[in-house]
């Protein structure tokens, strides 16, 4: 099932890239397994996927703990709370989810070497959705390169709610001219290479704009039942 559902998933991604002229190669697929246990994370794994995004604190140490044999890189994908980080800052591969300087001087106190992290930007009008104002980009990552051990390797959003596809493309679109925005402004030591943009239902039109980080789910692992305790 999972095996057949990556692979069906990475056509999808090739012919997504193809349209575009893009290379499959460019697009980084992270298998979302939030609530999903380690055995089905396992299979995964032994599908040849390598890349595992949670966003519990909680949930990913458990994880973590339990896939310790395993060469697994981990992203944290969730909202990060200051008290949290030095819970999982020294073994995971990527953090999503910058949204403040305070948290940036937390991972920079608590880090033992360089820690790479996207910076989350809110691109709809929706009140719910976290993240930067897309006006303080620019301003936050000023203020984060001082800080040594935090490097900035781009940008991460979430599309609106809806199950309409192309609902997501003006904030995808946004998140890939604020990459170009703050390029422009020669930032030193700022390589934003990355756009983490694209669920199970907008990936397609996230690879379209430019996504080289694909946060994948339900496509991979099936639905999710309802979460009865949201707190980590
Ligand atoms: C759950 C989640 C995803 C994956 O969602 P699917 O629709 O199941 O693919 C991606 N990004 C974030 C931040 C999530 O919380």
């Amino acid at each position: 099932m999972i095996a057949q559902n990556i692979e069906q998933l990475k056509r999808r991604v090739a012919e997504a890239c193809a349209r575009v002229g893009r290379d499959a190669e460019d697009v980084r697929i992270v298998a979302v397994s939030k609530t999903f246990g380690v055995e089905l994370i396992k299979k995964a794994f032994e599908a040849g996927l390598v890349d595992f995004g949670e966003n519990y604190v909680q949930e990913l140490r458990e994880k973590m703990e339990r896939l310790s044999g395993k060469p697994v890189r981990w992203h944290f994908i969730g909202h990060l709370q200051t008290n949290k980080v030095k819970y999982i800052i020294n073994s995971v591969r990527l953090i999503h989810t910058l949204d403040s300087v305070r948290l940036a001087e937390e991972l920079q106190k608590r880090a033992t070497g360089p820690v790479d992290v996207l910076v989350e930007v809110h691109t709809t009008d929706e009140a719910t959705k976290t993240g930067v104002d897309p006006r303080d980009v620019v301003p936050l990552v000023r203020e984060v390169v001082r800080l040594q051990n935090v490097r900035i390797c781009g940008l991460m959003t979430m599309g609106p709610f809806s199950d309409t596809p192309e609902d997501s493309r003006p904030s995808f679109r946004m998140l890939r001219e604020l990459r170009a925005k703050v390029e422009s402004e020669n930032i030193p030591n700022v390589r934003m290479q990355h756009l983490s943009m694209g669920m199970t239902h907008d990936f397609e039109v996230a690879v379209e704009e430019g996504a080289t980080i694909l946060r994948i789910g339900t496509a991979i692992f099936g639905g999710r039942k309802a979460r009865e305790n949201s707190k980590s």
